[in-house]
């Protein structure tokens, strides 16, 4: 159901689920947002404390509003989000809270359930899973997933694993660290993946690739899956959409390909975005006369 809107949740319940069985009190991880929001919901429904440790300054205002709401130590440190990590894995030798983000395996435990429901759907595995890659846990955990179902003979093949970065933050498709990475995706503005060496292998293994596409791509797939599916998604959640349409305009077939792209998160966590894209239209006087003319 993924409570908070975005996927993180499905690693986050198993993470903390862990945390509690340990005896641990508190949560610490650093984010772009997202995870943050999860982890500081499940902490407060937990009863145990969390921190989350944030990149100045590039968290969308709706996951810092959940994240202030739940009730979380927020705590914006003025850096990119792989300085925050790396304060954070530091901070768990000091002060002994579980670490929730996805270096964490129980995230990716919780995250692999995502493709086995894409199969019970589907009835199979899709050819190709499209996703954005930020972290690089969720493709993990998605090609994870699909080999445990197969290994379970719940499905007899495997999909091309299709991951994508954003262009000013694409480290795996340049071959190396991004230090100031740059996006309007700020759910995937991340220079120096995590679990970046697995993405590699999980495109690899599965005859797969992790592309870039520009900013300009993700808003104009954002802006298209509003208008024509009435889904509102965040704008690293359009970058798989950007994605196939690339490849698609330049000749890839599809058309016979049973795809999915995973829509990773709401877009209601991203006003901002949405708006400075958008015509806000001027008030009118609140007569019928105006009322009509503006329709016309
Ligand atoms: C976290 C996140 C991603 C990226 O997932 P990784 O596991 O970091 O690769 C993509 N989209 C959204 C909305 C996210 O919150």
């Amino acid at each position: 159901m993924n409570p908070t809107g975005s996927f993180k949740d499905r690693g986050m319940v198993m993470a903390v689920a862990a945390a509690l069985e340990r005896g641990a009190t508190s949560l610490l991880c650093a984010s772009t947002g997202n995870t943050a929001a999860s982890a500081a919901a499940y902490a407060a429904l937990a009863g145990v404390t969390c921190g989350v440790i944030l990149p100045a300054g590039q968290v969308a205002h709706g996951k810092l509003a959940q994240a202030l709401t739940y009730g979380a130590r927020v705590i914006p440190v003025q850096g990119s989000f792989d300085d925050a990590l790396t304060l954070t894995q530091e901070a768990v030798q000091h002060t002994g809270a579980e670490l929730v983000n996805s270096v964490n395996p129980l995230r990716l435990a919780g995250q692999r359930t995502a493709a086995y429901e894409i199969c019970d759907v589907l009835g199979g595995a899709p050819d190709i899973l499209a996703l954005p890659v930020g972290n690089a846990g969720n493709i993990t955990a998605y090609w994870e997933g699909f080999q445990a179902y197969r290994q379970a003979g719940r499905i007899a093949s495997l999909p091309m694993m299709w991951g994508f970065q954003a262009e000013g933050a694409a480290p795996l498709v340049r071959g190396e660290t991004v230090v100031s990475p740059e996006t309007v995706a700020t759910a995937i503005r991340i220079g120096r993946p995590a679990r970046g060496d697995q993405a590699l292998a999980a495109a690899r293994e599965s005859g797969g690739a992790i592309r870039a596409v520009s900013d300009e791509e993700i808003l104009a797939a954002y802006e298209a899956v509003a208008s024509l599916e009435g889904v509102m998604c965040e704008p690293a959640s359009a970058a798989p959409l950007a994605g196939l349409r690339r490849r698609a305009a330049e000749g890839e077939d599809l058309s016979e390909r049973v795809v999915v792209a995973v829509l990773t998160g709401n877009g209601l966590k991203d006003p901002a975005t949405a708006l400075s894209r958008a015509h806000v239209p001027e008030p009118i006087p609140a007569s019928l006369g105006c009322v009509l003319e503006a329709l016309a």
